[in-house]
């Protein structure tokens, strides 16, 4: 969307009180992100009243959800915009100001009519890319890019709204993909990371064999553009994590050994219930051959879900002591319109779901801490993304920056102390000195 306004001729501010249209990106698929989004909506209403900002616009998958009601309880946006349009946000942007000029807008701005772009996903709809000729603007700081590389999802996990939201599976082709991604190299990312609600089915149509992995193509294949980037996918399906897509994460250079797999359960009852993949059994051979192969393994797991008694939460919890994730994070069930889930008997009460969130997670900060203690010693390359401000007492300069162990955003940093200046976006040879629970501390060394 940035980059669609800024060749429109737009100029873009990241400061909420300078600019005069405020467009709010929201998430809608919990019902934590929905209030989320609503308070930061509410928020950016404000500064209509006490700033500069003359237009609120709604965008995204709370906006997909819920248009309906969101126009009638929420009178401060002035416009609503869904997933599937946002190659239409430069119109919407000059709609919405002409409407504001012509005098639809009441001096306080708060208008009528509401202008609303949105249209529900379909098999046919394209996945939303960043055009050859488009500017990309990223929000985030540091020296990767998130790719989509498909959109939407076929799975139909009991409790998840998404397919409701993003439609059903598409895939982008291999080449708009790889056109793409050396577009981002030539522009000075370092880590390509490939997302999308299901990465392990890129590129695949019904029928296809599985045991061959078109995301373990592409990956080769991103590895070796020009540039030599890292590359990360998100989110795999553990249902086709193939043998050669482990191989491929472990035994490629410039391919990260990383395999996020969320798996949300490991109870047999509790995943039949959610609609998803594996028993036990099937769960920890996948990961111990991906462990075997020296992957990092990311998890995630559901709790709360209906029909999860004392004994399956703890038959949950052994398991996630046992094996020692490298990284976890869990939620708890949110009942979502729309959703089998919702309906369910044998709910959880709230309060049971939130102290099993709380025991996983406490269980996770020890495991993760002694994960990271098993690193202390090495030496790893670490990608560095930015300066940590002096502190009194500070020996050289510490830098932030992450090894191809840790994923942006969701896992933690390498701390790098260097006597010599590093250059933010290259690559340095750190020695590993001391594990936090998520973070590691290290020294840069001469290669
Ligand atoms: S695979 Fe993920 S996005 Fe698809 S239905 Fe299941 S939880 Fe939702």
């Amino acid at each position: 969307m940035l980059g669609v306004l800024r060749q429109a001729g737009y100029p873009i501010t990241s400061d909420p009180a300078r600019a005069e249209i405020l467009i709010v990106n929201t998430c809608g698929f919990i019902a934590k992100a929905k209030e989320e989004a609503i308070g930061v909506l509410l928020d950016a209403a404000r500064y209509k009243t006490e700033g500069v900002c003359r237009s609120l616009i709604a965008a995204g998958c709370l906006v997909q959800r819920y248009a309906d009601a969101l126009r009638e309880e929420m009178p401060e946006v002035d416009a609503f915009i869904g997933v599937t349009e946002y190659p239409r946000i430069a119109d919407l942007v000059a709609s919405v100001t002409a409407a504001r000029l012509n005098g639809e807008l009441t001096p306080d701005g708060i208008r009528a009519p509401t202008i609303t772009a949105v249209s529900p996903a379909t098999a046919s709809t394209p996945v939303f890319e960043c055009a050859p000729d488009t500017p990309r603007i990223t929000t985030h700081p540091g020296a990767f890019a998130y790719i989509r590389i498909a959109d939407g999802c076929d799975n139909r996990c009991s409790y998840c709204a998404i397919p409701s939201i993003r439609g059903p599976f598409r895939s982008r082709s291999m080449d708009s993909v790889l056109d793409e991604s050396a577009r981002r190299v030539d522009d000075g990312v370092k880590e390509l990371v490939y997302i999308a609600q299901d990465v392990t089915r890129f590129s695949m149509k019904d029928g296809d064999p599985i045991a061959r992995s078109r995301l373990a193509l592409l990956l080769q294949r991103a590895a070796r553009l020009p540039g030599e980037p890292w590359v990360r996918a998100l989110y795999c399906h553990p249902a086709r994590v193939t043998d050669d897509l482990l191989d491929t994460l472990a035994n490629t250079p410039g391919v990260c050994p990383y395999l996020d797999v969320p798996l949300q359960h490991v109870d047999r009852d509790v995943l039949r219930r959610m609609n998803r993949w594996g028993d036990p059994d099937s769960i920890l051979r996948l990961l111990e051959k991906a462990r075997g192969l020296g992957l990092t393994l990311r998890t995630t797991f559901l709790v709360g879900f209906p029909g999860e008694d004392e004994s399956a939460f703890r038959r949950l919890y052994a398991f996630a002591e046992a094996f020692g994730f490298d990284r976890m994070g869990a939620f708890a069930f949110s009942p979502e319109d729309g959703t089998p889930a919702r309906d369910m008997p044998d709910a959880v009460p709230e309060e049971a779901a939130a102290e099993r969130l709380d025991a996983l997670m406490r269980l996770q900060r020890s495991v993760s801490l002694s994960r990271n203690k098993s690193r202390v010693g090495s030496l790893e390359d670490v990608l560095v993304e930015r300066i940590v401000p002096h502190q009194g007492g500070q020996r050289g300069v510490i830098y932030e920056g992450r090894s191809k162990r840790e994923a942006p955003e969701s896992d933690g940093v390498v701390r790098v102390r260097s006597a010599e200046p590093l250059a933010l976006g290259g690559i340095a040879r750190v020695k590993i000195t001391r594990a936090r629970h998520y973070d590691l501390e290290g020294e840069a060394v001469s290669i």
